[in-house]
């Protein structure tokens, strides 16, 4: 951010403000973490502040300080739609185009109140007022770190926001492992265990979830994975009736496309999952290297993300969408065996 944008940003929160705060739909820990941490910020200072949430998270999130107050705009549509319209300032975060929000797209379109964007993710469009945008950053909770950085005030950092802040740095790096975690990264993180971040019970609280359900559906995703050589690439199908037969919760598959990575000489990993009640294919791509998931996604599957993870959806059936994706990778055998 440079100076204008911190001070404009300083004179709006100089007085008490309507605030409304906006994950992505099928919020992560990032997503969760760092709006919750910006939400207890804003409410240490006084401003009457609200997340809305466009649906559910995963259980394993439902422990952060804070959550129990976050609106799902699925479930509680009416009173979301009213504080909206009311909001005089929107923050968006770890998202960076509308069509990210799903069935909440109108909403923050027809929306008067000025907006903020903090986010991390390739390609932003430009409906912010103030657009804080950074790719090479490991997280947004890195970003919000850095933001209250700008605006002087790490000193207000608490505890809670410091558990907040830790989860979406640890959940988005794959616990500080990936190529986005710098030597800014571990600093931010040592400040925040200063402030008193509980890092191990956090690493418990989000890796430790496992129940006898999810580990047989990892067993039958590990089963079902095909293993394509000759393009150094691994995929897995998820249908729903294996998602039911194993008791399938929001979150259980959480990590799953990661496992083909761990190959030896596999460098693209992809995951679909069917959705029935969506009617939709959700898809999630990884990549070690320089092969870019993200142009992947967004050119192929409509959707986006890092350079090394993305994810995307397809509208026709899973055998389908999997037979497309090997039909495509022809096109790409020189990048992904270089
Ligand atoms: P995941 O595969 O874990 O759902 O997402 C991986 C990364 O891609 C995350 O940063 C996520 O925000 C982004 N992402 C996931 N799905 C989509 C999508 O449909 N569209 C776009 N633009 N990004 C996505
Ligand atoms: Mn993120």
């Amino acid at each position: 951010m440079n100076l204008e944008e911190i001070n404009a940003v300083k004179k709006l929160l100089s007085k008490p403000q309507k605030i409304v705060i906006v994950p992505h739909k099928n919020p992560d820990g990032d997503a969760i973490g760092s709006t919750l941490a910006l939400w207890h910020y804003l409410k240490n200072m006084e401003h009457d502040a609200f997340i809305i949430s466009p649906n559910s998270y995963p259980k394993f999130l439902k422990w952060i300080p804070g959550n129990e107050q976050i609106l799902n705009f699925e479930k509680e549509n009416s009173q979301a739609k009213e504080k909206i319209k009311q909001a005089s300032l929107i923050f968006t975060l770890d998202f960076n185009h509308l069509g990210r929000i799903g069935q909440m797209e109108p909403a923050l379109e027809e929306a008067s109140a000025e907006f903020i964007m903090i986010d991390h993710h390739q390609a932003p469009s430009d409906y912010a007022h103030i657009t804080y945008s950074d790719i090479t950053m490991s997280s947004t909770c890195e970003m919000v770190y850095n933001f209250l950085e700008f605006l002087g005030d790490t000193d207000r950092i608490t505890p809670k926001m410091a558990d907040c802040l830790y989860t979406g740095i640890m959940t988005d790096t794959g616990s500080f492992k990936y190529s986005s975690t710098t030597s800014r990264t571990h600093k931010v993180v040592a400040q925040l265990i200063e402030k008193g971040a509980e890092n191990t019970k956090i690493h418990n609280l989000v890796y430790d979830t496992n129940t006898p359900s999810s580990l047989h559906l990892l067993g039958c995703a590990l089963k079902n994975m095909v293993i394509l050589e000759e393009y150094n690439t691994a995929y897995i199908i998820l249908s729903q009736e294996e998602l039911d037969a194993n008791n399938f919760q929001k979150g259980d598959t959480e990590g799953f496309v990661n496992y083909g990575l761990t190959l030896k000489g596999i460098n693209f990993a992809v995951i679909f999952i069917e959705n029935k009640e969506e009617g939709i294919i959700k898809i999630s791509f990884r990549s070690e290297g320089d092969f870019s998931v993200n142009e992947f996604a967004r050119k192929h599957f409509n959707g986006g993300g890092h350079t090394n993870a993305a994810g995307g959806r397809s509208d026709i059936s899973l055998t389908e969408t999997a037979k497309h994706f090997v039909a495509l990778l022809k096109g790409y055998k020189e990048e992904l065996n270089s």
